[in-house]
């Protein structure tokens, strides 16, 4: 394994490439602004895009492809949660909006095995996009942010009575701290196999927003210290309040990892992907016909079903209206929007 201390000589020669245009993640940029508001409305209108294959199973793929695909990829819904808890202070808005209550979040997950989902790893699904390796009919990866402690206490007991997978990425310089998960906690989660535990930087920095060397040892600290800790090898990162740009996505690939996710909204991935996984945010607010929306299995109207809003004794979730089960997913772009955010977003 390369040491930080060499990693200097290769950011330069990475960020050289990038400069160049070289590398693939700055060749997509350059092609992003295709998918973006403002030059888009200098540009001719896309033609519409094929329609929706009949079967995930199905899907055409792109083995091996490195540039960024324009054809249909996979479909899986990667959920991004935060906290499973009552939210302790009423007026902290983003603190309500990054807590899904514990009743909630349990009839998100019956929801979920009611509707035959079936979590995947996110090796399945870089194996899917890579190789075309087969998925469940209804894949879905949940990912929790910043390694809080309830997810231990609350997350990680209401995931196991399913047996559902799921993806932590943790902080590691808060690790043990107050209201943090400890390593002990997450060697039993992992031990269960259910849980595993991936990186998320040491400080929860804004890596477009700090020097490449400040960025390069986040990457690099918080790997080895969940490698170390934990036993396993670290193969993918969260960008924290989904921060980066083409400089970041190639100290990421530099660094060893194999995907990273954002917070871009999203449920389709494809090769080009890879260091700008879309995923499905989770608010504290959405009720159930809110939940299945964000999984495309919701009519519109759901959305503003007079019930929205959690319990305000944070108990059973409020009633919803029936939810059609759709046996084809609605269309969605072939193309995923590549696009760098322009102002670092403040959400964890
Ligand atoms: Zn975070």
């Amino acid at each position: 394994m390369l040491t930080f201390a060499r990693r200097p000589l290769l950011i330069g020669a990475m960020l050289a490439l990038v400069g160049s245009g070289l590398v693939a993640s700055g060749a997509r940029a350059a092609n992003a602004p295709v998918d973006d508001p403002g030059p888009s409305a200098y540009l001719p209108p896309l033609p519409p895009p094929p329609p929706p294959p009949v079967a995930l199973h199905s899907l055409p793929r792109h083995p091996g492809a490195a540039s960024h695909s324009a054809g249909p990829g996979v479909r899986v819904p990667i959920l991004m949660y935060h906290y499973i808890r009552t939210n302790p202070a009423v007026p902290d808005r983003l603190g309500a909006d990054l807590s899904i209550a514990p009743a909630h979040f349990a009839a998100q997950l019956d929801w979920l095995a009611a509707h035959g989902f079936q979590t995947i790893t996110l090796d399945d699904l870089t194996a899917a996009i890579r190789h075309g390796a087969p998925l469940p009919r209804r894949p879905v990866i949940l990912t929790f942010d910043d390694g809080y402690a309830d997810f231990y206490t609350a997350a990680y007991p209401a995931l196991a009575q399913h047996g559902f997978k799921a993806t932590s990425f943790v902080i590691t310089g808060k690790v043990g701290r107050p209201g943090y998960l400890t390593w002990d906690q997450m060697r039993a989660m992992q031990a269960s196999g259910l849980v595993q535990f991936e990186a998320h930087t040491v400080d929860h920095v804004e890596l477009a927003h700090v020097s490449l060397l400040k960025a390069q040892y986040e990457l690099i600290a918080s790997k080895q210290a969940l490698e170390s800790q934990l036993g396993t090898r670290v193969k993918y990162f969260c960008y924290p309040s989904g921060d980066y740009n083409a400089a970041v996505e190639a100290l990421v690939t530099l660094d060893g990892y194999q995907a990273a996710l954002t917070t871009h909204p999203g449920l389709w991935h494809h090769p080009g992907d890879l260091l700008a996984l879309t995923r499905v945010r989770i608010h504290g607010s959405d009720t159930l016909a809110r939940f299945a929306a964000h999984l495309g299995l919701a009519p519109p109207p759901a959305l503003h079903h007079p019930a929205a809003g959690p319990a305000p004794d944070g108990g059973a979730p409020a009633a919803d209206p029936p939810i059609p089960d759709l046996s084809n997913p609605p269309a969605e772009p072939v193309m995923t929007p590549r696009r760098y955010p322009a102002h670092a977003p403040r959400a964890p």
